[in-house]
């Protein structure tokens, strides 16, 4: 059974009638909170009986959110006997609502299963779905392991236009669930779980995650990237308080209100643009003294009447009470600060490779992305690199897509080899 969708009155009686709560606060237009739907409808059918498992969409909730003390979706709220105790805000994986609730209820002890693979693809986003449709076609025994739902980074974004096949543009989380059927039309596997650890050099290589363990003669790592912090003090202390990673997500808290965007790309020129259409005031800090982003967005940003500019800047402080007031800002040519009044800082300095599970065992360059040349092999034979984690000079999704159908192609020459 799904998690059951509720209004105040169903929310209420849930509260009143049962021992255990599980809320999911969240919108149809929110791209975390979309990306949590697969993992937390898996999460109401295991609990089923033991615990309600519910959503309110806070469109139509909105007092309702903000009385549960709400301020950025998806929030999921644990109550026991009707009193909250305690939330988490946009889970990175499905194992770490695990953990949330294993405070009150703990996870059902099974053996932790082992099972043995030709190919085991780390990471559900285009690259890792595309060597899982290369591989399955092939007839390899293949299996995407994924934390949280197909789509990665992709799936974050509500319009892609540069696609091809797609002449209207088409939103990230319906290409991802494309991709993630279509290479399952051919009979690849798709597993929920988190890898925790990786024994790449073992024959076979072993792939340890919330869900057991997996062996693999090779291995595709697929894992992306997450979005890079500022660095400046108090960040992650503020994050849902002011401080943001997504203004398709929390833009929708900022309407009338003045907010930062700090970067000079892609995604923070569409960011800035988003809020632009939201927000009374969006300042946009940017180190250069010129916009990194692709021309498409010069026009509308430098025309947009309430966007404006501190060029050469950085962020070298947060102003902040219980929630951010402002932000200190320095011109990096005349080193002269500055104080800027604002609710919101949106943070879109670019991504950092999700590589922490590979350091001391594949070699990565100096900002963390796994080295391998267009055939995407690493240093280490049967381990091939695809997509964002991989170093190259363009990371899109026809970058990460091409790179997941080569990976496969040196894997069947690899495991014929081995033959
Ligand atoms: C806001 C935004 C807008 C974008 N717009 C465009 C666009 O318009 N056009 C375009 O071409 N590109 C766009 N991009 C870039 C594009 O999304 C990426 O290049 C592409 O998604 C990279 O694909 P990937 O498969 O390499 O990695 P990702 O998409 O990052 O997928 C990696 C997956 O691995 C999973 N994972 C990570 N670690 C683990 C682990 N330990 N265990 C299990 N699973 C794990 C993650 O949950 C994730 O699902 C955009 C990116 C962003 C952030």
């Amino acid at each position: 059974m799904a998690a059951i969708h509720m209004n105040r009155a169903a929310f209420e009686q849930a509260l009143q009638d049962n021992e255990l709560v599980l809320m999911d606060f969240w919108a149809p237009w929110c791209p975390d909170c979309v990306r949590i739907t697969e993992a937390y409808d898996q999460i109401a059918q295991e609990f089923e009986g033991r615990m309600v498992v519910g959503k309110v969409n806070i469109d139509d909730e909105k007092e309702l959110f903000k009385e549960q003390g709400g301020r950025r979706i998806p929030t999921l709220i644990l109550y026991q006997n009707g009193k909250a105790l305690g939330n988490i805000v946009e889970p990175p994986s499905k194992a770490v609502i695990d953990d949330f609730i294993s405070q009150v209820m703990p996870k059902k002890e099974e053996p932790k299963a082992v099972s043995e693979h030709e190919m085991v693809i780390i990471g559900g986003g285009p690259a890792g779905y595309t060597a899982a449709l290369y591989a399955a076609r092939a007839g390899i025994d293949a299996v995407v392991l994924e934390k949280l739902s197909a789509g990665g980074q992709m799936a974050l974004t509500h319009q892609i236009d540069n696609y091809p096949g797609f002449e209207d543009g088409v939103d990230g989380f319906t290409l991802a669930a494309k991709m993630q059927q279509q290479a399952e039309r051919f009979g690849a596997k798709s597993v929920n779980a988190e890898v925790i650890r990786l024994d790449l050099k073992a024959e076979p290589k072993v792939i340890e995650t919330s869900e057991g363990v997996f062996c693999a003669k090779t291995v595709v790592l697929a894992m992306g990237a997450n979005p890079r912090e500022l660095g400046v003090a108090e960040e992650r202390e503020m994050i849902g308080r002011g401080v943001g990673y997504c203004a398709a997500c929390d833009g929708m808290f900022y309407r009338g209100k003045t907010v930062v965007v700090v970067g000079g790309g892609n995604s923070a020129a569409a960011d800035a643009l988003l809020l632009s259409r939201i927000a009374q005031k969006v300042i946009v800090v940017h180190r250069r003294d010129t916009l990194r982003a692709t021309k498409v967005y010069h026009k509308p940003l430098m025309s947009a009447e309430n966007v404006e500019f501190r060029w050469n800047s950085v962020v070298t402080e947060l102003v902040h009470g219980d929630v951010l007031q402002g932000i200190r800002i320095k011109d990096v040519k005349t080193g002269e600060e500055s104080e800027v009044a604002c609710s919101g800082l949106f943070v879109s300095v670019g991504r950092k490779p999700a590589s922490e599970l590979l350091k001391g065992q594949l070699e990565l360059d100096e900002y963390g992305y796994v080295l391998a040349d267009e055939t995407t092999r690493t240093s280490i034979p049967g381990v091939y690199v695809v997509g964002d984690l991989r170093a190259k000079p363009m990371r899109q999704i026809v970058t990460a897509v091409a790179d997941g159908a080569t990976a496969v192609h040196m894997a069947e020459e690899y495991l014929a080899e081995k033959e």
